[in-house]
């Protein structure tokens, strides 16, 4: 990329500076809060009147609510809480680089994280960091590129969804399933709060509830009852085993400190049963939360779970199994050609070279990874704060992002 090139990007988006924070404002002022997923109409048509603005095209898609596959991940009416996605290009051709976000947000802890405020150059407000400043920067990133007349060999494709909170279902799943997620995808850039390094992998996941039936009977006439605390020992004593082989598994992808790096078992997160001191439990749950690092395989860490239980069903354990949530992991080379743009960017703006890290939780990447598309996170927001009651995103890092996208789009999309 030529200085010239540069420097005109660079001042350009120094010009957008004070749109851009009003636009993120905007944004978080929204309440798209998911659970249930509130406020998305309002969110996404104040996304396409900025797009309108800059005469950028796009199009809006309810996701349908009749399909079969909506219907039974739904935890919740959600034919109250319509999704819509929405997509927009600029440039020409085939070859697309995705800026790929989210504009729902976790349910936030006060009111008042709806008032966005500024303070010692730090925006607060739930989805500061996760990631309304994100979404600023990525649309701000694609105005500056069309502001200054490149010619781009390909287009950047923005991709913009709901519902990434609770597992993607009625968002990047059904653009998946009508083939619009990714289609010509070169590359994927997303801005989760990042802060600072650029997470080039994901934990996936298999979370589950496992309920174990006895039968009740008060404590005076215990022997016509059927202890399920003690039944629950046993399953919870048989996961113990697997839990530890599962440690003893580490991956090679970068994550910090060295214990982060083993795959992980978590058992009893919550847990519930009995009713009375004096009662024999009929029933006691618990959660077991599996992450599987990007080496291993979901489908057959799914099967060893599923295959312990039934083996304690034949024992004689009257036990249920519930899923409620299920991942992919992903992984990506440093060495990829968009990871490499993607950090010479950040190197340029930042003057430093960023490190590759796994992220520790899911990451929409993973919809990518599944079509071979190089997907990485890269923004704005601190992880720290994310989703906490005093999330805030550094303004000038929002600026920083915005250069980083538009540079790495250049770098990737000219010749
Ligand atoms: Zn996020």
């Amino acid at each position: 990329m030529s200085e010239r090139v540069k420097y005109q990007i660079l001042n350009t988006i120094a010009s957008y500076r004070d749109d851009i924070l009003d636009f993120t404002k905007a944004l978080v002022a929204i309440r798209t809060e998911n659970p249930p997923g509130t406020s998305y109409q309002t969110c996404i048509e104040t996304i396409a009147s900025k797009l309108r603005e800059i005469e950028l095209d796009y199009t809006i898609l309810e996701v349908p609510n009749a399909t079969e596959q909506i219907t039974e991940a739904s935890n919740h009416d959600r034919g109250l809480y319509p999704r819509y996605c929405l997509l927009s290009f600029h440039g020409e051709g085939e070859r697309t680089l995705y800026f790929h976000g989210h504009y729902d947000v976790v349910p936030a802890s006060s009111e008042a994280q709806f008032l966005p405020y500024v303070k010692d150059g730090n925006l607060f407000g739930r989805g500061a960091s996760d990631m309304k400043s994100g979404l600023a920067a990525m649309i701000y990133a694609v105005k500056a590129i069309k502001e200054c007349g490149i010619d781009l060999d390909g287009r950047i494709g923005l991709t913009i969804i709901p519902d990434e909170e609770t597992g993607g279902v009625l968002g990047s799943l059904y653009l998946v399933e009508v083939g619009l997620l990714g289609k010509d995808g070169i590359g994927m850039l997303t801005p989760e709060p990042t802060s600072g390094v650029i997470w080039n992998a994901n934990r996936g996941a298999i979370s589950l509830r496992v309920t174990v039936k006895g039968k009740p009977a008060h404590v005076g006439l215990h022997y016509q009852g059927v202890n399920a605390f003690e039944r629950m020992l046993v399953v919870a004593n048989a996961l113990l085993e697997l839990k530890a082989e599962v440690e003893s598994r580490r991956t090679d992808f970068k994550i910090e400190p060295e214990a982060a790096r083993r795959s992980i078992l978590l058992i009893g997160g919550r847990c519930e049963g009995g009713t009375n001191f004096n009662l024999v439990p009929s029933e006691c749950s618990f959660t077991v939360d599996r992450r599987i690092n990007p080496e291993e395989d979901l489908e057959t860490e799914k099967g060893r779970l599923l295959t312990l239980f039934d083996k304690l069903r034949r024992d004689g354990i009257d036990l249920d199994v519930e899923i409620f949530q299920e991942g992919e992991s992903a992984g990506f080379s440093e060495e990829d050609p968009v990871a490499q743009a993607l950090a010479e960017s950040v190197q340029t703006i930042t003057g430093e070279s960023p490190s590759f890290e796994m992220c520790p939780g899911l990451l929409e990447i993973r919809f990518y990874a599944q079509q071979g598309i190089p997907a990485f996170a890269y923004g704005p927001g601190l992880l720290s704060v994310s989703h906490g009651p005093n999330e805030f995103v550094k303004i000038e890092d929002i600026y920083t992002c915005t250069a980083i996208y538009a540079l790495t789009a250049i770098r990737l999309l000219t010749s």
